[in-house]
């Protein structure tokens, strides 16, 4: 009898069909293997016990990067097929659900070739195999052959033809692999240094407290030693971040946290409690901040960065590895990018020859009880769909928010989550997203029928679908920002059921033209009701304010006292500006000129911030909140009962504490615990009315894992069941998955 057994998920570029090969052998089974695409395709011929338990190996044994979703067996009729051995067919093309790897981080094997003298690919900076390497950022199309990446202008010498083609060779069937004859050669760009010199002159200037950008896998990093506070200093001068945290690179797992195990297929930047690391590094890599992001080297190269075989002894075990770009533009990918944007920010470029066709910026992880919280899904996650159970057969693209932004393709119930673009309000983000949506929508053969953006009418989000849908001819559909929050944080868990959604947010075009962003809502994917919100409060002064905190400090105080000679007292007592700045504000307001009525919590963060003397002005987008918790965190978690009822007098309370003069860290604690009963109150609320007993939350502000903490703790002590985020952002990134499940229900009831 003859069998067809089609398997799904990401059995491409994993290693499968080799496998799938050595299988049939064992199981003594003739027939053949093929890569459809979108899955692979086995014939064999066998009985029916044996074909069971083939399958059922294929289930059990299958390689370690592989991810199997489904296994449809079925007899074969249509005609005979007389097999005499087992063969692996050349990848043919048909379309269906396509599960496009990530790019998997170095293995141990080639780990350990990697420094072995006596293997033929010592040393080589691009060695792989097929349980690792580089994937979604060098393929052009599926299926994955090297002919359709960027391998294909390096064609294999001899003996890497004759591995890849040999059963028995760990790269056998593995499309990028190459060796020191064949592989791609790094260099100093513009510079006369090749191969082993370049990376000894990279490790040189980082020894000497240089900065060098190195080519990774999805784009440039910048990258110098991260105990040399001088070079953090420059670094920090050059790149215009004075204080934003940058994440390291660790030559060694110098940490007592196990999480990185959990994800060494990815190597995502973890936060880690700085508490955990072993090593010495400068304070100026991450102040005001009790965590750190760490990741280990996940390319051949940044493992030879660390530890090449030259005469430089002590090389530094940490380094800054920070994007290459400039302040709020794409990562480089090119060299003429990194030409043009890094060349005045460091010593050196070292570069390479085998093209980045996809960008994908290193995925940022904290951590929730032991359980990953995601800030920035991209390389290593990125394009592995979400599937959500229950959503509807319709191809969606999904714009995604206007900062941080992802897009969304879906189909069937796959939602596919792109790399990380960045904030379009930069217009190379801009082009970097066009061109990512459409590379994405032809390596998953996704023609979207619908165009999901936000509700904001000037965003340049809204603008590119608007763009879009005229090119691809398709209508638009507009959803909320914070109801595509909580339709994501619904969607990654799948939950299909009404939630109060509890949304605290930076900012969001509410559907009254206001300002949102701490809302509770009452929500499922047929729609959404706002049923609370924060108590609204001016907001004065246009972009300013969400990035000068003082501002709202001011506006706040003046919408509490109502008084102009007051509200100047107080804010010159709290040193919250100097005395023109205090009056223009006040001016503002009095006048009523760049005011909207706000309820954004983001907000509210930066307003408490700037009373307590921590954050007047944000350097970086979460600053002034980042500074409240890290307060918040240094003080025993016992407080005064404070009357939670509304936000304004949260805030009333905090501020007259202050001008009491009470200690800062306990009122940063008071402050979240405030907010957390507050929040439980207000659902505990909705529920008495409406009897809905679960909450979801989601927004930036839930980046704040003590918020979280604090909050899930009551929630659950008060019999809510409660949803977050694990693998999706809470944060923007997140929102295009619930942009693309809300326009995907919509365009189906419209059917
Ligand atoms: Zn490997
Ligand atoms: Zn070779
Ligand atoms: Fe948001």
């Amino acid at each position: 009898m003859v069998y067809n057994v089609k398997i799904f998920g990401i059995v491409q570029g994993v290693g499968f069909r080799p496998f799938i090969d050595r299988l049939a052998k064992r199981f003594k089974l003739n027939g053949s293997v093929a890569n459809r695409g979108s899955y692979v395709e086995i014939f064999v011929e066998g009985s029916s016990a044996i074909v069971e338990d083939f399958c059922s190996a294929i289930k059990n044994e299958a390689p370690p990067r592989a991810i199997i979703i489904d296994i449809v067996k079925n007899i074969f009729t249509a005609f005979d097929k007389n097999f005499v051995d087992f063969k692996i067919i050349e990848s043919e093309h048909e379309s269906g659900d396509i599960f496009v790897s990530p790019d998997i981080a170095i293995c141990d094997k080639c780990q350990t070739e990697l420094f072995d003298i006596n293997n033929r690919r010592y040393l080589h900076p691009f060695i792989n195999c097929t349980d690792c390497g580089p994937r979604l950022t060098i393929m052009k199309k599926m299926p994955y052959d090297r002919e359709r990446t960027s391998m294909k202008n390096f064609p294999m010498c001899d003996k890497c033809h004759e591995e890849y083609h040999d059963l028995k060779s760990r790269r056998y069937d593995a499309q990028p692999v190459c060796c020191n004859d064949c592989g791609p050669e790094v260099f100093i760009l513009d510079g006369k240094e090749k191969g082993a010199d370049s990376i000894k002159k990279a490790r040189r200037i980082i020894k000497n407290g240089g900065i060098i950008a190195i080519k990774g896998i999805g784009g440039f990093h910048l990258a110098c030693d991260a105990a040399n506070f001088e070079t953090v200093e420059n670094l920090r001068k050059l790149k215009h971040r004075p204080s934003k945290p940058f994440a390291i690179m660790l030559r060694k797992n110098f940490t007592t946290n196990e999480i990185f195990n959990k994800f060494e297929t990815q190597k995502p930047i973890i936060l880690i409690p700085k508490s955990d690391l072993n090593i010495e590094i400068a304070e100026n890599v991450a102040p005001n901040n009790n965590k750190l992001g760490v990741m280990l080297p996940y390319t051949p190269l940044y493992l030879l960065i660390f530890d090449y075989p030259d005469d430089i002894s002590d090389f530094p075990n940490a380094l800054i590895m920070t994007s290459g770009n400039i302040s709020g533009a794409p990562l480089a990918t090119t060299d003429d990018e990194a030409r043009n944007d890094l060349s005045k920010i460091c010593d050196a470029i070292l570069t390479h020859n085998r093209d980045i066709l996809i960008r994908a910026d290193d995925s940022v992880m904290d951590t929730f009880e032991n359980e990953p919280y995601m800030i920035r899904r991209s390389r290593g996650f990125a394009p592995l769909p979400i599937h959500v159970n229950y959503s509807k057969n319709i191809s969606v693209l999904a714009i995604g928010g206007e900062l941080k932004n992802t897009f969304c393709l879906s189909k069937n119930n796959l939602f596919y989550l792109s790399p990380y673009i960045g904030d379009l309000t930069n217009l190379q983000t801009v082009e970097a997203l066009k061109n990512s949506v459409k590379r994405l929508m032809e390596l998953l053969e996704i023609n979207p029928k619908v165009i999901a953006c936000d509700l904001h009418p000037v965003y340049h989000s809204t603008q590119i679908a608007e763009e879009l849908a005229r090119e691809f001819n398709t209508k638009i559909i507009k959803v909320q920002h914070h109801y595509a929050h909580i339709l994501s944080c619904m969607a990654e868990n799948n939950f299909n059921d009404k939630v109060i959604g509890v949304a605290f947010d930076g900012t969001g075009y509410g559907i009254d033209e206001t300002i949102w962003g701490g809302e509770f809502i009452i929500a499922d994917t047929n729609g959404f009701e706002r049923i609370d919100f924060i108590t609204p409060f001016t907001q004065a002064g246009g972009d300013k304010s969400s990035i000068e905190g003082w501002r709202n400090a001011i506006s706040i105080i003046f919408d509490i006292i109502g008084n102009v000679n007051e509200t100047k007292k107080i804010a010159a007592t709290l040193n919250l500006a100097d005395e023109s700045k205090i009056n223009g504000q006040l001016f503002l307001l009095q006048n009523n000129i760049n005011c909207v009525k706000s309820t954004s919590a983001g907000r509210l963060f930066d307003a408490v911030s700037a009373i307590l003397g921590l954050c007047n002005v944000s350097t970086f987008e979460g600053e002034a909140a980042m500074k409240l918790q890290y307060n918040a965190e240094h003080v025993e978690q016992n407080s005064l009962l404070i009357d939670t009822s509304s936000t304004l007098k949260i805030f009333k309370n905090i501020l007259q504490r202050r001008l009491n003069g009470e200690n800062v860290q306990q009122l940063a604690f008071d402050f979240h615990l405030a907010l957390a009963n507050y929040i439980v109150e207000t659902c505990k609320k909705i529920h008495d009315e409406h009897k809905i007993l679960t909450v979801a939350l989601s927004g930036g502000v839930f980046q704040n894992t003590l918020l979280l903490k604090l909050t899930i703790d009551k929630l659950q002590s008060h019999g809510f069941n409660v949803l977050r985020h694990k693998l999706v952002p809470p944060n923007d990134g997140g929102i295009c998955l619930g942009q693309a499940l809300a326009a995907s229900k919509i365009e189906s009831t419209l059917l």
